[in-house]
């Protein structure tokens, strides 16, 4: 191996190194038990076994762990050392990193700004939910993002101020963002429906259907390269699937040529912390995605 190649993958470690680190802070670890870091631990891990509670994170289906031929070649080497219990290592399929979908329609850009489509919304009574509702509550953020989340409808906080995404779920999905090296204002922010349902209830299949068409014009518009959907409602009305998101959550999915992550709700997380391990290997995959084509962009 020449110096460049050594140098190379020895920035790659330190850069997984890291994200790991922070990671495991972030999901309140606060200490390492050594013996986790003994290869049998590992390839236990590589190759499926679930994660005890306590065990710092691994992300066994990281595309970029589970991609690099020099990760599962160095566990070899160290099985192969006497003395160390022979592991079952499970060479994991090289399937397309980023699910390479072939899409069997692609959305057209339109040049419609967000004013003109927010004008057919004005005063809107199309489903009940006008009923409760203080403030239509728009998409927002960067109109030229690559990357826009998409939820559910809007809650008490929302609806008061206008803005999606405000509240507690809200604040945390500005962290989630952040995490991913982004500000919240070079994202597109929205959901399926615009009016907050009674007592946050998801919005119906009617409510949705009458609603969606707005975000559909919005998301041709901007064409961004990734959607995330956040939580079932979201996912369910995107991808026309009944699936539900716990089967589909952390794999690639196609919407007319731009590609869908489902993952879970941000409000789900905060029911539920242990939910962010997934949570964040899943937006690892967006942002290996997006960190891809970025540099196909500038090499191009
Ligand atoms: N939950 C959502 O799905 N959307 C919001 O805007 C706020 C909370």
């Amino acid at each position: 191996m020449n110096r460049e190649l050594i140098a190379a993958e020895l920035l790659s470690l330190i850069t997984e190194t890291r994200e790991r680190v922070n990671y495991v802070q972030e999901i309140g670890v606060v200490g390492i038990q050594p013996e986790s870091l003994r290869v049998e631990e590992k390839t236990k891990q590589i190759s499926g076994a679930p994660l005890r509670a306590n065990q710092p994170a691994s992300l066994p289906s990281s595309p970029s762990l589970a991609s690099s031929p020099s990760v599962n070649a160095s566990l070899l080497e160290a099985a192969e050392k006497p003395g160390l219990q022979q592991p079952k290592i499970q060479l994991l399929p090289q399937d397309g990193l980023f699910g390479d979908l072939t899409p069997t329609e692609t959305l057209s850009k339109t040049s419609e700004s967000f004013e003109q489509i927010w004008a057919d919304l004005a005063g809107c009574t199309r489903c009940p939910l006008h009923q409760g509702r203080t403030n239509i509550v728009h998409t927002e953020g960067n109109r030229q993002a690559r990357l826009m989340f998409v939820g559910e409808a809007p809650g008490a906080d929302e609806d008061a101020q206008a803005r999606p995404f405000v509240g507690r779920a809200g604040q945390l999905l500005t962290k989630i963002i952040e995490s991913l090296g982004l500000k919240r204002e070079e994202v597109m922010i929205g959901n399926v429906n615009r009016c907050r349902p009674p007592g946050n209830r998801p919005p119906t299949q009617e409510e949705a259907a009458m609603c969606k068409p707005f975000l559909l014009r919005e998301i041709a518009s901007v064409q961004p390269e990734v959607i995330v959907v956040l939580g079932n409602t979201a996912m369910r009305n995107l991808l026309e699937t009944r699936e539900g998101i716990t089967k589909l959550r952390g794999r690639f999915q196609d919407f007319k040529g731009i590609k869908i992550m489902p993952t879970f709700h941000p409000a789900y997380l905060l029911r539920d912390p242990s939910k962010k391990r997934e949570t964040w290997e899943d937006l690892k995959k967006v942002r290996d995605y997006l960190d891809s084509t970025a540099k196909r962009a500038s090499v191009s």
